[in-house]
C-alpha cells in the first residue's frame, strides 16, 4: 500500500500531536523535522537574498532574476521588470 504525504502527515498528527501535551508534541515534531531534513540529498532551505530596485526601491527576491544579469544596467544598477526601460 502506498501512502501519500498527506496520509503520513495525518499519522503524525494522530500519533504525535493529538495524543500528548503540546510541549511534548512540539519537541517531538522538532526532532522529526530534523530527522526528515537529514534525508534530503540537497539543502531544503536557502538564505533569503534580496536586491532593491534602484528606481523605485522595491525589494525583489533574487531567485526570479535572470542569471545573465538581465535588468542590470552597465553601471550596476538594478531595475525590476516594471521599471526596466523607464527613463527619467
Ligand atoms: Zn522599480
Amino acid at each position: 500500500m502506498t501512502y501519500t504525504v498527506s496520509d503520513i502527515a495525518e499519522l503524525f498528527r494522530h500519533h504525535l500531536v493529538l495524543s500528548i501535551d503540546d510541549e511534548t508534541a512540539d519537541a517531538l515534531l522538532r526532532q522529526l523535522v530534523s530527522e526528515i531534513a537529514g534525508m534530503a540529498t540537497t539543502p531544503l532551505w536557502r538564505r533569503a537574498e534580496w536586491v532593491f530596485c534602484d528606481r523605485c526601491g522595491t525589494s525583489i527576491d533574487t531567485i526570479p532574476i535572470h542569471p545573465d544579469g538581465h535588468h542590470h544596467w552597465d553601471d550596476g544598477d538594478f531595475h525590476r521588470v516594471d521599471c526596466w526601460g523607464k527613463l527619467g
